[in-house]
């Protein structure tokens, strides 16, 4: 049997959505108790381990990993979905700050909540158009205040989409002050003279809309990318690739070698294999978050591998949104996140690494928006028009 949170194990049937919600959010955190042995965040009252030096602070890298399609608690954190996810339960969880409570009120599109998890504004953009956040974005606050150059703010993002949210549409910024984005998808195709063949499985992209196929570029600016900044020859590219199975191991792949080349103190990386769901086949959205478990894994033993970031990185990581639950009448279950419901909006996130308190796990309520005020009070600077606030149990 499934379990859904509209249709707890025990207890008083929730009512509301945000009855719901915080029946969602509590059984993830006794979830985690029981599988990872986090304890609660409530009962600590140690000062937070972060360290707030002048030279700690510059020399903090954060990496953030989102997930554009999150999954349910079913596929991952309750007992029946636990298989799915060994990497995060057992190595990831118990080393992290875990946020059992994360609602996003915004746009379920995966572009606009994207976007929206970078400005710390819900934006409404158009899901289905390249065009840039109306927000100053994580990049462009990082950047100024911090007086950071261009190389040091990354994002690897999956698709065409994606292209335009490396800095907002703002004129309190404007162009070239953001992060620099990296379309593996489109290095890929440029790197192939932009054939497709035999790279299908690598550049499937927006799994939502069939009638939005965004065009895979790629060209002499990523050819140049590939050269310059990865140091990637075409030919050792092509053959790395491969060997890979699906976009989002191409952009681990990517942003690897950018952690390895160019060392970002910001590195943002949104996957989306999960989100192939849509296609209706349990088969692929099981081995999406399999796979995503395994990746957010290999991640993170990167950071132990490279000096750079060894022992002074942050690492977050969460899903945009979820999914629909089995239970509302409105949607198809696991296979969209249209219908808005509490399972849907209600989702999680992980942070793990330097000054951050392992194991333990909150349940707080907190928003999709607060995640760039979060990085703002850790890193040192202020992202004056985000519309969230801080998360007090990481500061
Ligand atoms: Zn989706």
């Amino acid at each position: 049997m499934t379990q859904s949170f509209s249709n707890p194990r025990s207890g008083a049937v929730p009512q509301t959505p945000w009855e719901t919600a915080c029946a969602l959010s509590r059984s993830r955190r006794d979830f985690l108790r029981s599988a990872a042995g986090a304890v609660l965040g409530s009962t600590l009252v140690s000062a937070s381990p972060f360290l707030r030096g002048e030279e700690a602070r510059r020399k903090r890298k954060i990496i953030v990993i989102t997930f554009g399609g999150g999954a349910r608690d079913q596929e991952t954190f309750a007992p029946e979905g636990q298989d799915n996810i060994p990497n995060m339960l057992r190595e990831l969880a118990p080393q992290s700050s875990f946020f059992t409570h994360v609602t996003n009120q915004g746009i379920l599109g995966h572009y606009v909540a994207t976007a929206s998890l970078a400005t710390g504004v819900y934006e409404t953009l158009n899901n289905f158009s390249a065009v840039p956040p109306e927000h100053p974005t994580v990049f462009e606050y990082f950047r100024k205040d911090l007086k950071r150059p261009s190389s040091d703010a990354w994002v690897v993002a999956p698709s065409n989409g994606f292209n335009r949210i490396g800095e907002s549409a703002s004129r309190a910024y404007g162009q070239g002050t953001g992060a620099r984005v990296i379309l593996p998808k489109h290095l890929l195709s440029a790197a192939n003279s932009g054939a497709t063949a035999n790279f299908e499985h690598l550049l499937r992209d927006n799994y939502e809309n069939p009638l939005y196929t965004p065009q895979i570029g790629g060209g002499e600016v990523e050819l140049q990318q590939m050269e310059n900044i990865l140091r990637l020859s075409v030919d050792d590219f092509m053959s790395h690739a491969k060997t890979l199975s699906s976009p989002d191991e191409l952009s681990v792949y990517i942003a690897r070698r950018l952690m390895q080349q160019e060392a970002p103190s910001l590195l943002w990386i949104t996957m989306h294999d999960i989100d192939v769901a849509h296609s209706g086949a349990y088969s692929l959205y099981i081995e999406g978050i399999r796979r995503t478990d395994r990746l957010c894994l290999e991640l993170w033993k990167a950071v132990q591998s490279e000096p750079e970031y060894a022992g002074n990185t942050t690492m977050f990581v969460l899903p945009d949104f979820g999914r629909d639950s089995d239970y509302d009448a409105g949607g198809n279950g696991f296979q969209h996140h249209r219908t808005g419901d509490a399972a849907s909006r209600t989702t999680w996130m992980m942070v793990l690494g330097a000054g951050v308190r392992q194991g333990v796990v909150y349940e707080e309520p907190m928003q999709s928006i607060d995640l760039v005020p979060s990085l703002g009070a850790l890193m040192g600077f202020s992202p004056e028009q985000s519309q969230g606030k801080p998360v007090r149990e990481l500061l």
